[in-house]
């Protein structure tokens, strides 16, 4: 799944390649962006930002119409030069902007529409999002200072939850994944399987500073690539192969202490959860 990083870097990487130039073209197949699309033509327009929120990309036009998507497990956008070859098949296309000088195409999205910026205000989806683990940083849409006691604050209404899962809960925080998740309770040292309420505001205070830490210096660092997942790191490592603390790392040797690193199965997906049982040990109720 794209985590919070991708999203933000792809938003980057379109908005400077498109933002202030004039659509030429606008495909998609899906039959709800082209009716609006011939009521309310997009070529012509002005791309005017691209912007992340959690999961959810935002190209603005001129003349009040946003394009909303959301990449969930699979969906991903590509920047081409105006007629370059595509690395994925034309089938895989979505919904594709066009400017005289480069193609972005949304391949596999499976959520996108285009909204009016007062309907995109009253998006329920985007309404109950949490806190935005990268906002402050750019292309973020709020542009808003985090906020890190509403992201606690939230954390505590699913008291109940281990904190693994809280952590992916984008009610509670946006931005967050199956790699970082894994990534983020080793380094703040947490039992990934502790319920949130036998967590102190401290402990959770850490964690939400090491997440926001570790998503923003992989925003930072990495080249502008806009799949997921290549070259996601955690470690300060610049060995590739040393890139992750614990992520997909089971029964090989703790980075830190040398234990063997642990995995099950755990969520309501039944996602793989990583950790050190030496460094993250079960957490006192
Ligand atoms: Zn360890």
């Amino acid at each position: 799944m794209p985590e919070g990083d991708t999203i933000f870097r792809a938003a980057t990487t379109l908005h400077r390649v498109l933002a202030g130039k004039e659509v030429t073209r606008f495909e998609s197949v899906y039959p709800a962006l082209t009716r609006v699309a011939d009521d309310r033509p997009i070529v012509g327009r002005t791309i005017e930002s691209v912007s992340a929120h959690g999961k959810h990309l935002l190209m603005a036009f001129s003349g009040d119409l946003i394009l909303r998507t959301h990449m969930r497990m699979n969906g991903s956008w590509h920047i081409y030069p105006a007629g370059a070859r595509w690395q994925r098949p034309a089938h895989e296309m979505r919904v594709l902007v066009g400017t005289r000088e480069a193609v972005a195409v949304g391949f596999n999205v499976p959520v996108a529409e285009l909204l009016t910026a007062r309907a995109l205000a009253r998006h329920r989806q985007l309404r109950a999002l949490g806190p935005d683990l990268l906002s402050g940083a750019g292309a973020s849409r709020s542009g808003e200072p985090f906020d890190r006691l509403e992201v606690i604050r939230r954390l505590r209404t699913w008291r109940s939850d281990t904190i693994g899962d809280a952590l992916l809960n984008q009610r509670v925080v946006a931005g967050i994944g199956n790699v970082f998740k894994s990534e983020i309770l080793f380094v703040a040292r947490i039992d990934p399987f502790a319920p949130v309420s036998s967590l102190s505001d401290a402990e959770l205070d850490r964690l939400v500073a090491v997440a926001r830490e570790l998503l923003a210096a992989n925003v930072m660092s990495r080249s502008q690539t806009l799949s997921p997942a290549i070259g996601r790191r955690t470690t300060r490592s610049l060995d590739p192969r040393e890139k992750l603390w614990v992520y997909g790392r089971d029964g090989r040797r703790c980075r830190r202490c040398g234990a063997p690193i642990h995995s099950k199965k755990a969520g309501l997906d039944a996602r793989l959860t990583y950790w050190c049982p030496a460094c993250q040990p079960p957490h006192p109720q």
